[in-house]
C-alpha cells in the first residue's frame, strides 16, 4: 500500500528532506538556470533533485537578473516567469506535467496499475469476488457449476494474479531505482 508519492528525496540546494512529489529530477531543469544553481549548490548533479520552493526562487532570481541585463525581447522562459509571476500561479504546475511527460506509457500502465493494485478498493473488490465465486460454486443452485469445489481455476486464477504483482512489483523498485 506503499505511493511513489510518499518517497523523501533531498534537495540539492536547501538540503531538506521533502517527498517526492515536491522535488523536480535534477535533469529535467533548464540549461539557463543551472549557472545560478551551481552558484547555491556547488555539488549540483542532474541525478540528484531540486524542491519547487528553490527552483522558484532560481527562476525568479533568473528572471530579474535577465531582466535587469536586457530589457529588450523576452524568450518564452522569460515569458513564462514573468507571466507566472505577475498571476502569482505556482510554476511548479507545469513541470509536474513535464516530469508525467517523461514516463513512458508502460511506466505510466505500470503506476496506475501498481496504484489500483495497492488501493483498498482493489482489496474489498476482490475480496467479493472470491466469495461470490465460492459461494457460486459451492451452493447447489447451479446444475453445472463452472469451477467446483476444490475451485481449480479460482487456483490457477490466483497463482496468476500473484505472478503478475510478483512482476510489477519488480517494475515498480527498477523504476525507483532509475529515478
Ligand atoms: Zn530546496
Amino acid at each position: 500500500m506503499t505511493s511513489r508519492s510518499q518517497h523523501f528525496l533531498i534537495c540539492q540546494v536547501c538540503h531538506k528532506s521533502k517527498p517526492q512529489r515536491e522535488l523536480l529530477p535534477g535533469h529535467l531543469v533548464r540549461e539557463e538556470l543551472l549557472p545560478l544553481i551551481c552558484e547555491k549548490a556547488p555539488d549540483w548533479s542532474s541525478s540528484g533533485y531540486i524542491c519547487y520552493a528553490c527552483l522558484n526562487q532560481i527562476r525568479t532570481n533568473y528572471i530579474r537578473h535577465q531582466m535587469r541585463k536586457d530589457l529588450g525581447e523576452l524568450d518564452d522562459l522569460e515569458q513564462e516567469v514573468v507571466a507566472s509571476l505577475e498571476n502569482k500561479a505556482l510554476l511548479s504546475e507545469n513541470i509536474d506535467e513535464e516530469y508525467d511527460q517523461t514516463l513512458s506509457f508502460g511506466e505510466c500502465v505500470a503506476d496506475k496499475v501498481a496504484e489500483f493494485g495497492g488501493s483498498w478498493r482493489f482489496i474489498i473488490s476482490f475480496s467479493t469476488l472470491l466469495v461470490v465465486w465460492i459461494i457460486l460454486n459451492t451452493v447447489s443452485i447451479l446444475l453445472n457449476p463452472f469451477d467446483p469445489y476444490p475451485y481449480i481455476l479460482l487456483n490457477l486464477v490466483l497463482s496468476l494474479l500473484a505472478a503478475f504483482q510478483a512482476l510489477q512489483a519488480e517494475m515498480l523498485s527498477d523504476m525507483q531505482k532509475k529515478g
